[in-house]
């Protein structure tokens, strides 16, 4: 199941519909058993059609609303559908109306997709409604119209005590329904939240993790290929982490990586993308960055970590990094941003290794990157 607020509100539309349905053709089978003699046998059939006709109407709503990217448009649209319910429940039999119980489930759904108070505001509306329907139609007010109306609240009418209770109570459950199933989403969307963040982000940094990077990256590149932004990505590798590890501790060593990752988040700008994509391993993608910037800021990283006053963690602690960085080709349109991210972090990669080849506390761009570089920049930084 959909849900999303527009999944939500389709099932929504899709529940009026099979209603209208059923009650349609049960109207319509008893109407022609009985001749339709009576004079609710087409009127009922007429509203059920009204009823079929807002199902197919909210649905389409809903699908254009989703398809153009844009909120759903549930409280205006759920008031109008309820009140509409709450007159076919009111001209067939009241509160024993079958149509009761889809003006309890459109309070339900308003309660899933609205806000706490859009929902209160909504079930308040529709339990207003439900009294004053109540109170007036009896006078036969669809019947006679306006006039209808006005000689019904000049006359006014007295109700029985009982009626009252049961549209006192009626409305107490339509809050009732209206309350548990906002409980129920707000408690399902924050464990969705939660969840979600557990899934993308790396507790140890707070830094997104591969996976929630590769989730970013996806749209990133997707953007940048359609404005034709370059992306720098690099990929940074602590060296000889092993022996950090091995001699001073694992929690030693986890707090090193907290460090480093604190020395990336003040090298990078406030759009690009950072992520700890492995053990010792960071990502960065840096946004609208030619592979000339891309080689400044992977020069400066590895400048930041020569640089870093280590000594005060521990004496004589010296940590460097490695960083390997290529760019995205732009020029190279059909291919998905999936192939463009994966290729991009394969030659990021080999880049790398290229500096561990060579004996690390160095940057190197991917040979395809060189190219797009400046010639200046191609010999590493020492
Ligand atoms: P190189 O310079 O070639 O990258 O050498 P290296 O020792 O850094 O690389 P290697 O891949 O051999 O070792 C990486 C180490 O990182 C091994 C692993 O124990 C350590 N590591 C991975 N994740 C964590 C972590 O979350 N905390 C700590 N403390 N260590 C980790
Ligand atoms: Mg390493
Ligand atoms: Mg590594």
């Amino acid at each position: 199941m959909d849900a999303s607020p527009h999944g939500l509100m389709r099932l929504y539309f899709r529940i009026l519909l099979s209603a209208g349905a059923a009650v349609f053709l049960l109207h319509a089978i008893v109407g022609l058993l009985t001749g339709f003699g009576d004079r609710y046998g087409p009127v009922l059939i007429g509203m059920d059609a009204v009823l079929l006709l807002l199902g197919v109407l909210g649905n389409e709503l809903t699908a254009h609303a989703q398809a153009v990217n844009r909120k759903p448009p549930s409280g205006g649209l759920l008031a109008f559908v309820g009140a509409y319910l709450i007159l076919c429940a009111t001209e067939t039999g009241g509160l024993a109306s079958p149509f009761f119980m889809l003006v309890l489930v459109t309070c339900v759904f308003g309660a899933l997709i609205m806000s706490g108070v859009g929902a209160t505001l909504l079930t308040a509306f529709l339990g207003v409604m439900h009294a004053g329907a109540a109170w007036l139609l009896p006078h036969g007010v669809l019947r006679d119209g306006v006039e209808g109306m006005r000689a019904a609240v000049m006359a006014g009418r007295s109700m029985e005590l009982a009626e009252v209770t049961s549209i006192a109570m009626h409305s107490a459950f339509l809050f009732l329904g209206a309350w548990i199933a906002h409980r129920l989403s707000s408690d399902f969307r924050n464990r969705v939240v939660t969840l979600e963040d557990h899934a993308t982000r790396d507790p140890l940094t707070q830094l997104p993790n591969r996976r929630g990077f590769m989730q970013k990256m996806r749209q990133e590149i997707a953007r940048a290929e359609r404005y034709a932004w370059p992306i720098s990505m690099l990929m940074i590798d602590l060296d000889h982490f092993k022996m950090i590890n091995d001699e001073h501790g694992h929690a030693f060593g986890d707090a090193v990586l907290g460090q480093a990752a604190q020395i990336l988040r003040d090298s990078v700008g406030p759009v690009d993308h950072l992520a700890r994509v492995g053990g010792e391993e960071f990502a960065v993608a840096a946004v609208a960055a030619d592979p000339q910037h891309g080689a400044e800021l992977a020069s400066r990283i590895v400048r930041r970590f020569r640089s870093h006053p280590w000594d005060e963690m521990k004496p004589h602690l010296r940590v460097t990094c490695s960083v390997g960085v290529a760019a995205l080709d732009t020029s190279r349109s059909g291919a998905s941003p999936d192939a463009s991210l994966s290729r991009m972090l394969d030659e990021a990669d080999r880049a790398l290794y290229e500096v561990k080849e060579s004996g690390r506390d160095n940057f190197a761009l991917a040979p395809s990157t060189e190219e797009m570089a400046q010639p200046q920049l191609r010999s590493p930084s020492q």
